[in-house]
C-alpha cells in the first residue's frame, strides 16, 4: 500500500497563465496565437506597453476584429491585417497633423481592406518596425492617395528622420 505524497511533493498542474492559448474567439486584450507567423503573444502590458495589444510584436501583422453586417445579422472580419506602413498619431493641428504625435503602424485587412491605425507596442520587433517603413516607401502613389483620403498620413522618404527619431524615443535605439 503506498501512501500519499505529502502536499509539498505532489505536483501542481494547474494550467500555466502563460499558455492559455485563445480559443477560436480572440477576448479583447487577450493572449494569442500570430496568424501570420504563428508565434505566441502574451497581452501582458508589462511586456507591450500597451492596454490592448492589437497585433505581433514579432511580425506586426493584426487581425480585422470589427464587427460589420452580415445578412441579417453581425460578425467579426477575423481576417489578417498587413502592416502596410508607419504614421503618426494626428494630432490637434490639422493643418500639419503628420507633425504630431506618437508612431503608429498602418494595417490593412487583406479581406475587406479596412484600414486601421494601430499604436506601436514597446516590445515590437524593431527590426520588422523599419522593414514595414522601408516596403512602404514602394507603396504607389494611389496607395498612399487611398489612405490620405481616409486620414491617414503614410510617412514616406521625407519623414525618415522622423522615423528614426520616433523609433529612439520609444527605446529602439540601440536596434536600429
Ligand atoms: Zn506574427
Ligand atoms: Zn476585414
Amino acid at each position: 500500500m503506498t501512501r500519499p505524497l505529502p502536499e509539498k511533493f505532489r505536483s501542481r498542474s494547474r494550467p500555466s497563465q502563460l499558455f492559455r492559448l485563445a480559443g477560436p474567439k480572440m477576448p479583447a486584450g487577450g493572449d494569442f496565437c500570430c496568424l501570420h507567423c504563428r508565434g505566441f503573444v502574451s497581452a501582458d502590458p508589462m511586456l507591450s506597453g500597451v492596454k490592448n495589444r492589437n497585433h505581433c510584436p514579432y511580425c506586426l501583422w493584426s487581425r480585422h476584429l470589427d464587427m460589420y453586417q452580415a445578412g441579417d445579422r453581425l460578425a467579426v472580419c477575423r481576417a489578417p491585417m498587413r502592416p502596410l506602413g508607419l504614421s503618426l498619431k494626428p494630432g490637434r493641428n490639422r493643418y500639419a497633423p503628420h507633425q504630431a504625435g506618437e508612431l503608429m503602424l498602418v494595417h490593412v485587412c487583406q479581406a475587406c481592406g479596412k484600414v486601421s491605425l494601430n499604436r506601436v507596442a514597446a516590445d515590437d520587433d524593431a527590426g520588422q518596425l523599419m522593414a514595414v517603413y522601408r516596403d512602404s516607401l514602394a507603396l504607389s502613389s494611389s496607395e498612399t492617395a487611398r489612405f490620405a483620403a481616409l486620414g491617414v498620413w503614410v510617412l514616406g522618404d521625407q519623414d525618415r528622420s522622423t522615423v528614426y527619431q520616433r523609433l529612439q524615443e520609444v527605446g529602439y535605439g540601440e536596434k536600429v
